[in-house]
Parts: structure tokens; C-alpha cells; sequence
């Protein structure tokens, strides 16, 4: 086994190879010409707008595509417009999204980064699906602090970039506990942590967003507008993109319609309005924001915030039926179902949001029950 200095060593050795791959191109703005500084950039468009990613020298452009949404030919739309960057893994509908973006990558893979959210013990087969050798950046799914901190993830990392299976780096993706696994992650040292980032935790979240950027991690927003009326979406959007911490959101994309607003609303830039944040708070005054204080609480261990996600989000909001099915089955029975609870209500005592969780939780079962005992 070897020592934690070993281990430090190369932990280092991950991060910079980010940087050390990316040098190459390194652009010196005091010294290059825009149209220099434009070809750097992995498939640059004039239209679309990009950001740096933390303290490296990769440029990700600030609309990015989720894979829980894959229509081909509006996939091969956004790239045409300029974005450069992908999410996808293996467990969206079924397999379907990962196939889908297989085809869409066969004349597509120079253009953009890949970033996979998965376990990675078959990423052959990931890489199979995909039609690419490589992927970009590894996404490891971590819900809590212990598991943000497993020094299994940086060894698998290790071995995967060893093998030339992985260009870049190791990234997370945080769903539950939020606040504290990002500040897990960010003490790892993670390079890129994509991340929660609806109007309730963009707000909490600002000071881990002022370490990251301190810290040259690259921060990807997701599920930004979990619990945004559609109305008030295109400006949050803006205010999000107004954090310069933020390098990019990435959004599940299903028609032409909706990157174009995308696409049009990244030309302006946010300014401040009083009406708008009072109906944005109101938006999602119920909304979870997965801090996951009820599960600490919750003497059946209830994974209380993904029934919600399941059921507020994807089934309610994305109108997502079969993800939300997905989701669900993937729990265990006495993690997930309302029969199971005992009514303590001490959920509901400990949530900042006041959600009437054990009512929700009782309807996500009545939703999804029939289709999994
Ligand atoms: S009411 Fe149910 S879900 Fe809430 S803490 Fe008690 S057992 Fe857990
Ligand atoms: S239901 Fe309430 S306490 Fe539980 S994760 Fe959501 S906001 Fe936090």
C-alpha cells in the first residue's frame, strides 16, 4: 500500500495533468492576439460565449449539454453552434441517451469534451458506446462528505488516465448534502465539481463558490432551474452566468427552441431587479434545496431529498416519467417507499424549506409504487 506522501504525490500528479495537457496551448493574453486566443478554444463559434475552466486553460463554453436529454439532431445543432462540452451517463434512460450521443459524436468527438458521471468499472464499454478512445473528464457521483472523500475515486482516476482512457481529470457531481461535499470536495482538491446551483443554493453557496475560484477549481452549475417558473428562466440564466466563478451550466436541451433562447440570452448580461428576485424567491419558496438535514434526522434512513427529486423534478417539472421511475427503482425499497416511514415527522421539524415531506413522499410512492413491487 502506499503512504500517504505517495498518495499526495500522486494526487498532485492528477490535478496537473489538467494543466500539464493543456499547457501546450497555453495562451498568454498579454501576448496573443484574439483571433490566437480564439483558436485555442475546442470548436469556437462567434456566437457563443466561454469561460475559463478554473486556474486551467481549457475554455468551456457557458451553455453545456446535459445527457438525461439527447435529441440527436438538436445536439448536433448545439455544437454546430459552438458548444463544446457534453454530459452524459451510461444509466440515463436506460442506456438510450449514451447511444444516442454515440451517434452524434461519429463526426463530432474533435469538437467537444466528454465528461461521464458514472462508476467507471466498465468504461470499455463507455467508451464503445461513445466511438471514442477517450473520454475527457471522469464525474465521480458522490452524495456526502465521507464519500467525497474515498481515496478509491483518485486511484481509479489514476488508473484510468494511466491507460489513456481519461485525458484530463477527475471531476464530482453532488446531489444531496450539498453545501457540505462541495466544501468535502473542494479540500480534495477536486479540479471541477459540477453541482447544484437552483436560486436557493446559488445563494448558499457563495462562499464555497469564492473558494473555488481562490482555489482554481472549475465549477459547472446543473439543475439550475429546478423549481424556476419557465417565465423567470432565461434571466436566471443570466444571474447565474454573472457569477464569474461559474465556467458553465449545463442543461438537458430537447428542442431547437430552447437553445435558441439559451443561445440568445447569453448576448446580454444580467442586471439586477427587484420584481424579478421577489418572484424568482417566491418560484421556489417550497423547492428542496437536497441539503439533506432531513436524512440526518430521519430515524429510517428515508433517502428523502432523491423521493423529491424524483418527484418534484424530474416527474413534475421535466415531465420526465420514466427518469423519475429510474430514479426511484434504484433505491432501495425501505429507502424509498412511504410504508416505511413512522409519521415522526422529525423531517419536517429540521427542514428550512418547511416541505410537507411526509405528504410527498406518500404521493411518490402512490406514482411509482405500481410499477415496482
Ligand atoms: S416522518 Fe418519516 S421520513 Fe420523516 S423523519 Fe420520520 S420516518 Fe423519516
Ligand atoms: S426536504 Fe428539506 S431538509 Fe430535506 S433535503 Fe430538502 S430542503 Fe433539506
Amino acid at each position: 500500500m502506499p503512504g500517504p506522501h505517495e498518495k499526495m504525490n500522486r494526487r498532485q500528479f492528477m490535478q496537473k495533468s489538467l494543466y500539464s495537457v493543456s499547457a501546450v496551448g497555453a495562451v498568454s493574453a498579454m501576448a496573443k492576439n484574439q483571433s490566437d486566443h480564439e483558436s485555442k478554444i475546442r470548436n469556437y463559434q462567434p456566437e457563443m460565449r466561454y469561460r475559463r475552466l478554473g486556474s486551467s486553460d481549457i475554455y468551456l463554453s457557458v451553455i453545456s449539454l446535459g445527457g438525461l436529454i439527447v435529441e440527436e439532431a438538436v445536439h448536433q445543432y448545439a455544437i454546430d453552434h459552438g458548444v463544446n462540452l457534453v454530459h452524459i451517463s451510461k444509466s440515463y434512460k436506460g442506456g438510450a441517451s449514451i447511444r444516442s450521443l454515440g451517434k452524434v459524436l461519429k463526426n463530432k468527438r474533435d469538437k467537444v469534451y466528454i465528461a461521464v458521471k458514472d462508476n467507471f468499472n466498465d468504461i470499455d464499454e463507455i467508451l464503445t458506446l461513445l466511438g471514442t478512445d477517450h473520454i475527457d473528464f471522469l464525474m465521480f457521483n458522490r452524495h456526502t462528505p465521507d464519500e467525497a472523500a474515498e481515496e478509491s475515486i483518485w486511484e481509479q482516476a489514476e488508473t484510468l488516465l494511466e491507460a489513456g482512457k481519461v485525458r484530463y481529470l477527475a471531476g464530482i457531481t453532488i446531489h444531496n448534502h450539498i453545501k457540505e461535499t462541495v466544501n468535502t470536495a473542494l479540500d480534495k482538491n477536486f479540479s471541477l465539481l459540477m453541482t447544484v446551483l437552483n436560486p436557493p443554493n446559488l445563494d448558499l453557496l457563495q462562499p464555497e463558490l469564492k473558494k473555488a475560484y481562490h482555489n482554481g477549481t472549475g465549477v459547472i452549475a446543473m439543475k439550475t432551474m429546478k423549481g424556476v417558473e419557465n417565465d423567470l428562466q432565461r434571466n436566471y440564466l443570466l444571474k447565474v452566468l454573472s457569477h464569474p466563478e461559474i465556467t458553465s451550466v449545463v442543461k438537458g436541451i430537447g428542442s431547437f427552441e430552447l437553445f435558441d433562447q439559451y443561445l440568445n440570452a447569453i448576448q446580454e448580461t444580467y442586471s439586477y431587479q427587484q420584481t424579478f428576485e421577489s418572484k424568482l424567491l417566491y418560484s421556489v419558496r417550497n423547492d428542496c434545496l437536497m441539503c439533506g438535514a432531513c436524512e440526518k434526522a430521519c430515524p429510517q434512513h428515508i433517502h428523502i431529498s432523491t423521493v423529491l427529486r424524483c418527484f418534484d423534478y424530474y416527474s413534475r417539472q421535466l415531465n420526465d416519467e420514466s427518469h423519475a421511475r429510474a430514479t426511484f427503482q434504484e433505491m432501495a425499497p425501505a429507502k424509498r417507499f412511504y410504508s416505511n416511514c413512522d409519521d415522526c415527522k422529525m423531517c419536517e421539524r429540521v427542514c428550512p424549506q418547511k416541505i410537507n415531506i411526509t405528504s410527498k413522499l406518500w404521493q411518490a410512492t402512490q406514482s411509482f409504487e405500481s410499477v415496482v413491487v
